[in-house]
């Protein structure tokens, strides 16, 4: 038995509480279906739910590694790929529980879970290696620059730059994306030019293109989506033209999934002279991204949707492009030299962040990207590959279901309606057995309105998810079909 403290985590010993009831999707696979991938039946194959053992001091100030073994070791770790167990060891609230069930994390989309390594860089930070950056002249001054340039270098392996010097701490994707409109747009759009934005993107991708078109008298204009969730391309290369100055385009859709073909995309916009801002919010936790192949001149993502905390992002942009953008925030750090006659500015990146940068982020940003770059990322990529095609595969056993989105080579973000059901009161249902996924709009109106929609379900899933969490939704939806109390879905 566990017995749950006030935050739902059990206090229990190893090994304890047991999954939902399979869906038995694994077993029976549908008539006609691909049978369940080896990596996937391997983390099929053992007891999930088990607790693991509160660390020890040992452990907790151990060097970055898993955990030992709970007795329970539910599975062994296939030779070299990808462990997903090993991995899920790493992520204490995955050992949750929430309203009396086993936490079964599928809003990754919304959010992704922390590692332990990324909890403990930031309690670091705080507890033993609190300073200013930059400025001090003392040892924990030069350890938190040091760290907080080492964040930098992460950011740009992460994102395959082999220059430090282009990668912008900022909050997130969305002040990422506000910088760029600001600094860049307002510098470099004039009345009457266009920036083309697809269909598919998160608010934060076109909200603040609205905003500087506006104030410029420039037009946006939208890439349009084909049924399926891909970006119209016939309509992309007639859209594209002189007028064209940019491109906002996502990497990863999060209310579709689909990944749009950036790099060709890309290079088609730079025959007309037209920058590309890439929004990897969903991107980056999924598959390596190099921004050099992609040939993106601006490439923005949270840390809190790739392991790491909220409250620190990065915008990488082309030096040249970075260097020739003025100011966008004015203050301490991104100045040279100050007086009331004349104020100079210091050197890209530091131009662009003003005022004291969220340290503990970065020390946290760094944890998760290091440990990133330990596991085996073409293995995790084609774990995630599996699991989503899986996800599909089930999903679609459940009478009256309809996913929206399946564009090739989609991501796992799993947008769907249930027949006769209200999406938000869905998602509250499936809380109600421990299973966290997001309802409504998504943050991407326009897409969801391509479909006639203004509010779906939408489950997400990371590399830490089983073929178990999707059964558990799967089983839970199958559970909930015709149940009382779920009002019925609004007209779109
Ligand atoms: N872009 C995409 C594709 C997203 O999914 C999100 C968040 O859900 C954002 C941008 C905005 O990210 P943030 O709120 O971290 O700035």
């Amino acid at each position: 038995m566990t017995t749950p403290d006030g935050f739902g985590r059990s206090t229990g010993v190893a090994g304890v509480s047991q999954p939902p009831a399979g869906t038995g999707y694994l077993t029976s696979p549908v008539p006609g279906q691909a049978p369940v991938p080896a990596a996937l039946a391997h983390a099929a194959g053992g007891p999930r739910y088990w607790m693991p053992a509160q660390p020890d001091q040992a452990a907790r100030t151990a060097p970055a590694g898993p955990l030992a073994a709970p007795p329970t070791a539910p599975v062994s770790a296939p030779p070299g790929g990808f462990d997903v167990e090993a991995v899920r060891r790493d992520f204490p609230q995955l050992h949750r529980e929430v309203n009396g069930r086993p936490l079964v994390w599928l809003d990754n989309g919304a959010t992704t879970l922390k590692p332990r390594q990324v909890v403990e860089a930031v309690a670091e930070h705080y507890s033993m290696g609190t300073s200013n950056v930059h400025r001090g002249a003392h040892t924990l001054a030069k350890q938190a620059t040091q760290i907080y340039e080492e964040g930098r270098e992460e950011a740009a392996r992460l994102l395959g730059t082999p220059d430090a010097g282009e990668i912008v701490f900022v909050r997130g994707t969305t002040e990422a994306v506000n910088l760029v409109a600001q600094s860049w747009g307002r510098a470099n759009l004039s009345v009457g030019d266009e920036i083309l934005v697809s269909a598919a993107e998160h608010h934060s991708n076109l909200v603040p293109w609205q905003l500087i078109a506006k104030e410029r008298r420039a037009r946006i204009r939208p890439i349009p989506l084909l049924p399926d969730g891909q970006l119209d391309q016939d309509a992309y290369r007639d859209l594209l033209g002189s007028r064209t100055k940019l491109v906002a385009l996502t990497h990863a859709s999060n209310v579709l999934g689909t990944v749009p073909p950036v790099a060709e995309m890309t290079a088609l916009a730079h025959r007309y002279g037209a920058k590309v801002l890439v929004d990897g919010a969903q991107a980056v936790s999924h598959f390596p991204v190099d921004v050099t192949a992609l040939d993106a001149d601006f490439y923005a993502f949270s840390g809190h949707k790739i392991f790491a905390p909220t409250g620190i992002g990065v915008l990488f942009g082309k030096r040249e492009l970075l260097e020739a953008m003025p100011p966008w925030q004015g203050g301490g750090n991104m100045i040279d030299s100050v007086s009331f006659e004349e104020t100079s500015y210091a050197p890209v990146p530091h131009r662009l962040e003003a005022g004291t940068g969220h340290i503990a982020g970065v020390a946290g940003l760094r944890a998760a990207l290091r440990y990133l770059a330990g596991l085996d990322r073409p293995a995790a990529t084609a774990y995630e590959e599996q699991l989503t095609a899986y996800a599909m595969g089930a999903l679609a056993t459940v009478p009256g279901l309809q996913l929206i989105g399946d564009a090739p080579g989609k991501i796992g973000v799993l947008t769907f309606l249930l027949a006769g059901t209200d999406p938000i009161a869905l998602a509250a249902a499936l809380d109600q057995q421990g299973i966290a996924v997001r309802a409504g709009h998504h943050c991407a109106q326009p897409a969801l309105a391509a479909f006639g929609l203004q509010s779906a379900v939408r489950a997400s899933l990371a590399l830490y998810n089983t073929v178990q969490d999707v059964d558990a939704l799967v089983a839970a939806l199958q559970g909930l079909q015709g149940v009382q109390g779920l009002p019925a879905a609004p007209a779109g």
